[in-house]
């Protein structure tokens, strides 16, 4: 149903890009619109910026529970990661999981993936224009619909909870679903050539188990197992083995099809499901806490073939961007964020 703002909420019109999404596609995105001198505002439903590269606490353990490494193929993307590389951000974990090793670089986070998200948010407080912040990040905000007011886009808040904002143009970098969301409840209309296609698009689901041990699991040379057609699960990490962690703390990640299957059950009977096979792996190192992870859209089956989308020109740009359109990982994030701005900064040239 489409959604009015209300005018009295309604903050000065200005001349800036609305990025919905803090995760790297969306940070990358307002980083090159930042970088051009152009004013963002990101807004991010979570807790902290990340989306993905998602890390959490238990007791002194760091685990990635989203995404656990990136590999690099494009010039863009080698670029920036060797000057991460090079500012100490991001490490070279090793050149792959099987005995003999493939050879390609797989990179992670020092101190979780996380860091990486609050690092490039880091870089915004240096993007000014007369004084100003040319890049702010509101993080809690849950984005419910955009609708095409005047000469502006303005964004509605779940529960009010902020004023709305105007923006000139946005930057969609949800995963599709929750985009398709926020469009139909703004009234935006999909091209109806695009339309089915678009309302396509699906995302395989993936549960995961945080586990906090007593030693460190003999996980093989690089501390990881990943075997994607495992029965039961697809990668296996010591957090400590990449740098994550200051101690050994194992993220367990089921296979999609593992994931499908017990996705409707409750947490507890997650843990009754795969905490046998996961003490298997572990031999005699002992779990001491494990909590379950839930990822809803973990990454899209079939992306998009262009890196972005602009679905709407009136009253300006409309883009959808995210892995979904750049490709399933980290680096196609890191693609469709680069892809978005360059499509609004041809917009305002
Ligand atoms: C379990 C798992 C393992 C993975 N492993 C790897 C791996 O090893 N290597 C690899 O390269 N990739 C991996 N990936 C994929 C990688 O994490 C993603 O491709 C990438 O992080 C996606 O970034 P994004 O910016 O497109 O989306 P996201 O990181 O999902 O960012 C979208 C953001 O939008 C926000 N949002 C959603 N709806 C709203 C709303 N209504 N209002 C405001 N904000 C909203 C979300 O909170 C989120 O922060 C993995 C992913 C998962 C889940």
């Amino acid at each position: 149903m489409s959604q009015q703002a209300d005018p009295s909420a309604v903050r000065p019109s200005t001349d800036r890009t609305v990025v919905v999404g803090a995760g790297l596609s969306g940070l990358i995105a307002a980083r090159d619109l930042g970088r051009a001198g152009k004013r963002v505002l990101v807004v991010d439903k979570g807790r902290s910026v990340g989306g993905r590269l998602a890390t959490r606490r238990i007791g002194d353990a760091v685990l990635d529970h989203g995404a656990q490494f990136f590999t690099t193929r494009s010039s863009e993307f080698i670029a920036d990661v060797q000057l991460w590389q090079n500012a100490g951000i991001i490490n070279e974990w090793c050149r792959g999981f099987e005995d003999p090793a493939d050879g390609y670089p797989r990179y992670c986070t020092n101190g979780g993936m996380n860091q990486l998200a609050k690092y490039l948010a880091r870089e915004f407080e240096g993007l000014t224009l007369d004084g100003e912040p040319l890049v702010t990040v509101v993080t809690r905000h849950r984005v419910q619909s955009i609708v095409p007011v005047g000469d502006s886009f303005t964004l509605i808040y779940e529960g009010g909870s902020r004023d709305v904002d105007l923006a000139s143009n946005v930057i969609v970098t949800s995963p599709v679903p929750q985009t398709l969301d926020i469009l139909d409840a703004g009234g935006i209309a999909l091209d109806p050539a695009i339309a089915d296609d678009v309302r396509s698009i699906r995302y395989h689901a993936v549960i995961g188990l945080l586990a906090t041990v007593d030693g460190s699991p003999d996980l093989g040379p690089a501390g990881a197992l990943q075997t994607p057609d495992g029965p039961t699960f697809s990668f296996v990490a010591d957090n400590a083995a990449k740098g994550a962690s200051p101690l050994p703390a194992v993220t367990f990640h089921a296979s999609h099809e593992r994931s499908e299957s017990l996705w409707s059950l409750s947490d507890e009977e997650i843990l009754a499901e795969l905490r046998p096979s996961a003490e298997q792996i572990l031999g005699s190192v002992t779990i001491q806490d494990v909590q379950v992870k839930k990822w809803r859209y973990a990454g899209p089956v079939t992306p998009w073939p262009d890196r972005s989308l602009t679905v709407a020109t009136s009253p300006g740009h409309l883009v959808l961007a995210g892995d979904a359109f750049g490709g399933p990982k980290v680096e196609g994030a890191y693609l469709s964020g680069r892809a978005a701005a360059s499509a609004v900064l041809a917009a305002t040239a």
